[in-house]
């Protein structure tokens, strides 16, 4: 794909704001919807001053605001995952220019952490504290997303699959989205039943169709044979560039190029991303431990967490990472609570909105702890 030649700027303005009024004509406490910190150069003007022109009025009700909730919140981190950030979003993912405002937006208002610190509880008053991570391995976020890091200095966490780092293979919920998207017909036949793809029909066949490959034994073998021998081609459907924007996956040299700033770290995510339980034991131990020695020499870097493809795990996941020494689990909804460094809490983030994106960082956690299925 040809790389932009440059990042869009970050967008500084409450969405649904007027992007063309100027910055400084918006309320600075309605502008993220959250109560923000004492700018730094207002602490530089004399109180008095500050008190006459009613700065400090104004300020001290959010800044208690601010306290109120780091006192009311979780003091672990808050671990978001972001999916692809390719230049064109779809339904599924935040673009380029969303994610670097989400970036900017976090800046304000939290800290970033490294995975190192995943464990440490923030002091009481300080502020929020994030982890970012990435599931998947789309080529876009080492195009795209890797950029943004860079230039703003925040560490990430990369959970890559390995299979998609071929030309030409994709993981299988990449091929759904390719199929839901783009397939051009009517409808296609799939052993003997018909899948009508007109407007009406398609998401009821999609999910239909995506029932019965998940089911096809033995997983996932059998579901990859019948994406790539049975049903249509992706190549008679898609522009190539589109399909290295949204659906490719990092190259092995790409991995190699990733792994090399300190700020990054690499985990396991499986070779074909399949759900984990429906595996036999054997073919599981394979998807984990074959993913993780080829991430390990791509990288060169020792890649000792994992997070469940599909937040789908159980006892025995979980037996099978510790038995090949895994150190993190990284899940979305923790299913047994019963081995925390096994089961980290992650919260996904698919909308635009800052607003949603600062209540899920600021109550993400507490609502973890009551099983909801939201995010
Ligand atoms: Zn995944």
């Amino acid at each position: 794909m040809d790389a932009p030649t440059s990042i869009k700027p970050a967008f500084d303005y409450p969405i649904g704001a007027d992007p063309a009024m100027p910055k400084q004509a918006i309320n600075p406490a309605m502008r993220d919807g959250l109560p923000e910190d004492l700018p730094s150069k207002q602490v530089l003007v004399s109180p008095w001053r500050m008190l006459r022109s009613g700065v400090i009025q104004r300020l001290a009700p959010r800044s208690i605001a601010a306290s109120a909730m780091r006192v009311a919140t979780s003091r672990k981190p808050v671990v978001l995952i972001y999916h692809d950030v390719p230049s064109v979003a779809d339904n599924h993912s935040v673009d380029l220019r969303t994610f670097e405002s989400h970036i900017t937006f976090m800046k304000r208002h939290f800290d970033f952490i490294t995975p190192q610190q995943l464990n440490e509880r923030r002091p009481t008053l300080s502020r929020i504290r994030v982890l970012l991570t990435f599931d998947d391995g789309f080529r876009n976020q080492f195009e795209l997303a890797k950029r943004v890091l860079l230039n703003h200095s925040v560490p990430a966490l990369f959970f890559i699959s390995s299979r998609h780092s071929s030309p030409g293979a994709y993981l299988w919920f990449a091929y759904e989205r390719m199929l839901a998207g783009h397939f051009q017909g009517e409808g296609f036949s799939f052993r003997g039943m018909y899948f009508s793809m007109r407007p009406e029909h398609s998401v009821e066949s999609m999910g239909r169709l995506r029932s019965i490959l998940l089911d096809l034994k033995p997983h996932p073998s059998a579901m990859y044979r019948a994406i790539e021998q049975e049903l249509p081609s992706v190549n008679e459907m898609i522009d190539r560039k589109m399909v290295t924007d949204r659906y490719q996956g990092m190259s092995a040299d790409e991995v190699t190029d990733l792994a090399r700033e300190p700020q990054f770290a690499i985990g396991c995510h499986t070779v074909d991303h399949p759900l984990l339980t429906r595996c036999t034991h054997q073919e599981a131990y394979r998807q984990i431990a074959d993913n993780r020695v080829w991430l390990e020499r791509v990288s060169n870097r020792k890649c000792a967490t994992i997070a469940y493809p599909g937040g789908d795990y159980n006892a025995q996941i979980i037996n099978l990472c510790r038995d090949l020494a895994l150190s993190d689990g990284f899940a979305e909804i923790p299913k047994l609570r019963s081995i925390p460094q096994f089961e980290v809490p992650r919260i996904g983030v698919y909308s635009a909105s800052v607003f949603f994106l600062g209540c899920k960082v600021s109550w993400g956690n507490l609502l973890r702890r009551t099983s909801l299925p939201f995010g």
